[in-house]
């Protein structure tokens, strides 16, 4: 039994990608769960995850499998995260987001909304007092900057018995409504696009998260229960060489190698029984997922990946972290009784 539900996404090929290789792709399809992966430098892979979206996938399948549980289980004050994890371009910012926040149709909207339209239809039909918060920061050079209020551009994460792993001082809007919701998140995109152009930093290299903290109140026994959702849109994954990185560019893509190379050793100590000696305190990134990957919680990561030939070892090696942290077991608060 694994606590982390691992899935993986092949967006349609780009224009591009089309126009070197054709219609080509670097999987075959077995079915829902696994396909071949194909790398002419390497031999065929066979790789089975929870599930397998391919090209034709919509935004709601994604969203359907992923996110459903993970709203409702907040509600029930059981923390949840969902993380979206591959190279620059495998489509990250799309399925969390969809095409742009504000502007979009009902098919292409990402996860962030279809999980704050959720929330809002199950605490609406139920009679219990409720408060929804908002926090939007960013990790960029081990540095937590407050999407919120830009003033706030190194923030500290502290730890407290009754809040668990917190963000502290972030800033934290109450939320009514779904539109409210919409509005606050898009001034954030707005804010990171601003501090990106004040940094000359691609959005690509820091890592986004959107936290909502979710009070609930049961007006029959008076119990309050508190359960944080976190999505997070990760920096690019993609080697250094690739990118071919100089000064601080390449500082950059080393800083976000290691933080994502601290997620990759948190979770392979997670997987193999170490489980007192997990190096959380490594990155940012892995201190604030500590309660997500290690508590009482539930956690979905989608590997995005190019169908494209041309990318197949970025795919291959983000394929292998989705198998890797599919090992993750179930933390035994979670294990029915
Ligand atoms: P990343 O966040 O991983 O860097 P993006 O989400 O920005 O990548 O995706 C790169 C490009 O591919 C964007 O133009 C995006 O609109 C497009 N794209 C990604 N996934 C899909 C998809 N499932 N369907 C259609 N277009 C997609």
């Amino acid at each position: 039994m694994s606590n982390v539900t691992v899935c993986v996404r092949f967006r349609p090929l780009s224009h591009k990608e089309r126009k070197a290789n054709g219609d080509n792709v670097c999987f075959k399809k077995l079915d829902s769960e696994s396909f071949v992966f194909k790398d002419e430098r390497e031999e065929d892979v066979i790789f089975s995850f929870d599930k397998v979206f391919y090209e034709d996938a919509q935004q709601s399948d994604v969203y359907n499998f992923l996110a459903v549980p993970i709203v409702s289980d907040a509600i029930n004050g059981i923390n949840g995260t969902i993380i979206t994890y591959g190279q620059t371009g495998a489509g990250k910012t799309y399925s969390m987001e969809g095409p742009s926040i504000l502007h979009c149709n009902e098919q292409k909207t990402g996860l962030v909304q279809r999980v704050v339209d959720e929330l809002f239809v199950c605490l609406g039909s139920s009679a219990s007092t409720w408060t929804v918060k908002l926090s939007m920061v960013e990790i960029y050079l081990e540095k937590v900057r407050d999407l919120l209020d830009l003033s706030k551009d190194n923030l500290q994460i502290k730890e407290s018995k009754t809040q668990g792993i917190y963000i502290s001082g972030a800033t934290e809007i109450s939320i009514l409504n779904s539109s409210d919701a919409l509005e606050n998140l898009s001034q954030g995109i707005a804010n990171r696009a601003v501090g990106e152009t004040q940094m000359n930093l691609a959005s690509s290299r820091s890592h986004c998260l959107y936290i909502f903290s979710v009070q609930y109140g049961s007006t029959s026994d008076e119990r309050v229960t508190s359960g944080k959702i976190i999505l997070v849109d990760l920096a690019g994954s993609e080697k250094v060489e690739k990118t071919g990185a100089e000064g601080r560019v390449l500082d950059e893509a080393k800083t976000i190698n290691k933080s994502l190379s601290a997620l990759g050793n948190v979770i392979n100590a997670l997987t193999t029984g170490k489980q007192n000696h997990v190096p959380f305190r490594d990155s940012k990134l892995t201190r604030i997922l500590q309660d997500a990957l290690g508590g009482n919680s539930r956690a979905a990561l989608l590997c995005c990946c190019s169908p494209s030939p041309s990318n197949a070892p970025e795919s291959l090696s983000t394929l292998r972290f989705g198998t890797r942290t599919k090992l993750i077991k179930a933390s035994p608060k979670l294990i029915p009784e």
